[in-house]
């Protein structure tokens, strides 16, 4: 099964793409998440995007996609995938498609969680992440066992640079100019699954999963 998850930064795609992959053993790629690892290592892909990621913008296609196609081909054995924070524009989309049929495979579904901007900006201004080991949390919703610290490692966590509201803002702009058109490529080929994405990260899961099983 090769799954993509679309939806505004804060939507919850990290959340429920960790549950899915749990449950359907299939391989979680974040293309957020390999950012952050470089720009955290120092390397020199890191130091590229920093700036750029922390302005809210998109990272050159060249680059994620140099990262993707790595990804995909040491997962290659694995039963499947979900894609977290790729494809973000129809350029990439349809590079996906490429790299795909080369493999003689296709994307299943594209699952689409529509949250409004307001709760957005409400849900990641709390929303705090380790910088170690990537756990996130949220004040409100579900915050660590004791304030500021890791539960999983015990280091303090962090807002993310990219987390604040002006930031915010403009990662909702480039989402909905640059993402958002991918809603309607899917949906030509009846990939299309919109889900609400809004109120307990169970209920959503429930509707993602109900998704996914009206797929089989
Ligand atoms: P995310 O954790 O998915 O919200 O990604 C954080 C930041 O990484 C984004 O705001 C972009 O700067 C960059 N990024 C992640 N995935 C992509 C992508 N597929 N294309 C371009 N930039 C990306």
């Amino acid at each position: 099964m090769r799954l993509i998850l679309l939806g505004p930064p804060g939507s919850g795609k990290g959340t429920q793409s960790e549950r899915l992959s749990d449950e359907y053993r299939l391989a979680r790629i974040s293309t957020g998440d390999m950012l952050r690892e470089e720009v955290s290592l120092g390397t020199e892909l890191g130091k590229e995007v920093k700036g750029i990621m922390e302005l809210g913008k998109l990272v050159p296609d060249e680059i994620i996609l140099e990262l993707i196609r790595s990804r995909l081909d040491r997962d290659e054995a694995s039963s499947g995938h979900i894609l977290d924070g790729f494809p973000r524009s129809v350029a990439q989309a349809r590079a996906l498609d490429a790299v795909l049929e080369e493999k003689g495979t296709r994307v299943d579904a594209a699952i689409a969680l529509e949250v409004d901007d307001e709760v957005i900006v409400k849900r990641l201004s709390g929303r705090r992440s380790c910088p170690v080991c990537g756990a996130v949390y949220n004040l409100l919703t579900a915050p660590p066992n004791t304030v500021g610290i890791c539960d999983l490692c015990g280091e303090a966590l962090i807002l993310r640079d990219d987390d604040r509201e002006e930031t915010v803002r403009e990662r909702l702009r480039v989402y909905r100019s640059e993402t958002e058109p991918l809603k309607e490529y899917y949906a030509k080929t009846g990939l299309l699954q919109e889900i609400d994405g809004e109120g307990a990260v169970d209920e959503v899961y429930e509707r993602v999963k109900s998704a996914i099983e009206r797929l089989n």
